[in-house]
């Protein structure tokens, strides 16, 4: 008789994006003439840049010839793209990250989702709140999160709330934390920390051995001077964190597939008597045990969006993107609402008008005006009262909704 991870059956059953995609077939088929406009769902829409499209072929015709044939690669990633983030996300901003510290996968999602691999059932998890759900689900299927109570919170997990109230900046845990996930530009807030705020925390993670595990999945989105574009930018950070980054939404590559992690091998993880133990080993350890490597034509795609023209191609679809969240963010506040983020990220996180919940505001913009959203509060307890838009559309689909936008009475 197998017995099953009982952890499983504590997790809620709707998943938010399923809800939200029942609600807008049941819309459609209600109003089958609507022209509805999807802001909800973090996807990209533009197509790979071509410098991109053109590593892919060459990777490909390599496939076809004995003598360029590759099979199975190193699990970590080859060297050539290693070197190349090493070189021109680390080295370029004066940092020294070493290329067995670099973990090429196929996605930020499973990377921080499988961290809790190396990591005791014990911990005491922080997120900040509202949150990537993948954080917290994850912990809950290992066990760690404790059991999730009527209030929408898991027992064992602390919270630390981001709301307007403190500017979205999370304050330090007064409880005793082992770990904690921070993710900046924020999704879904879209919201930044500064050099000194992150300090902060790292500051606070190496007097307390706290681990952080730093989601950098929306760096180049970053146009503030003072926004660090890696947590190795604070003094000290390669001691406590572990950055995740990911190809997903720097080039398009949600359904292409590629990210890495990146673990110091000076960030310690410890045994129960104290012991120190780099996590570097445990997280190679894990990675070439049940990873096998993430395929060569993709990893070709992804070095080429670091050649010069990869970059410009690359950063005119970011810029293209954050057009999109400057129309929105601004056609917004002119209608007297409070929006937030969309500045250093393509999420535009807005209070709903008149106390509304993030239901019923999300059942508002999608019956009278036709256009898609996010519940914050799908994100966590401290998404409530807000809603979440993506500027991942395309140009003339998000002026028409920030044009239907304006009917909103306040
Ligand atoms: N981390 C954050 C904060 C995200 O929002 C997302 C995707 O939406 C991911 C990670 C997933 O990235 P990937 O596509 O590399 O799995």
């Amino acid at each position: 008789m197998a017995l099953i991870n009982e952890n499983y059956t504590k997790l809620p059953g709707g998943y938010l994006f399923s809800d939200i995609a029942r609600k807008v077939s049941e819309f459609k088929v209600s109003h089958p003439d609507a022209n509805v406009i999807r802001l909800g769902i973090g996807d990209v829409t533009k197509p790979l840049a071509p410098a991109v499209i053109s590593a892919l072929h060459k990777a490909v015709d390599e496939m076809s010839e004995a003598s360029s044939f590759r099979g199975y690669g190193p699990e970590q990633g080859y060297d050539f793209l290693v070197n190349t983030i090493v070189e021109n996300d680390y080295k370029a901003r004066g940092l020294n990250i070493a290329a067995d510290e670099i973990f090429v996968s196929d996605g930020s999602k499973s990377d921080t989702g499988n961290i809790g691999d190396i990591l005791g059932l014990d911990n005491i998890v922080a997120i900040t709140d509202p949150v990537y759900p993948v954080y917290v689900d994850t912990n809950a299927m290992a066990g760690r999160a404790g059991e999730l109570l009527a209030d929408g919170k898991w027992s064992k997990l602390i919270y630390v709330p981001c709301t307007s109230e403190n500017d979205f900046i999370p304050s330090l845990s007064k409880e005793k934390v082992d770990i904690v996930y921070l993710c900046y530009p924020n999704n879904p807030t879209g919201t930044t920390l500064t050099k000194d705020q992150l300090k902060v925390w790292v500051d606070w993670a190496i007097e307390n051995k706290v681990l952080i595990l730093f989601d950098g999945a929306y760096e180049a989105y970053i146009t503030e001077s003072d926004v660090p574009h890696s947590i190795y930018e604070i003094d000290g950070a390669e001691q406590v964190a572990i950055e995740f980054r990911s190809f997903s939404k720097t080039a398009g590559f949600t359904g292409t597939r590629c990210a890495y992690t990146v673990v110091p091998k000076s960030v310690m993880g410890y045994t129960k008597s104290g012991e120190k133990v780099s996590l570097n080993k445990l997280w190679n350890r894990r990675h070439t045990t049940k990873f096998n490597g993430v395929p060569y034509i993709i990893q070709r795609a992804a070095e080429a969006c670091y050649s010069e023209e990869g970059k410009a191609q690359v950063k005119a679809v970011v810029d293209y993107y954050l057009n999109n969240a400057k129309i929105i963010r601004e056609g917004l506040a002119a209608q007297g609402l409070k929006v937030y983020g969309g500045v250093n990220s393509p999420y535009i996180w807005v209070k709903t008008p008149n106390g509304m919940t993030s239901w019923g505001f999300f059942d508002y913009l999608l019956n009278d005006l036709n256009i898609v959203g996010t519940p914050g509060v799908g994100f966590g307890p401290s998404g409530e009262g807000y809603l979440r838009l993506t500027a991942f559309g395309t140009l003339e689909n998000t002026k028409e909704a920030v044009g239907r936008l304006k009917k909103i009475i306040i």
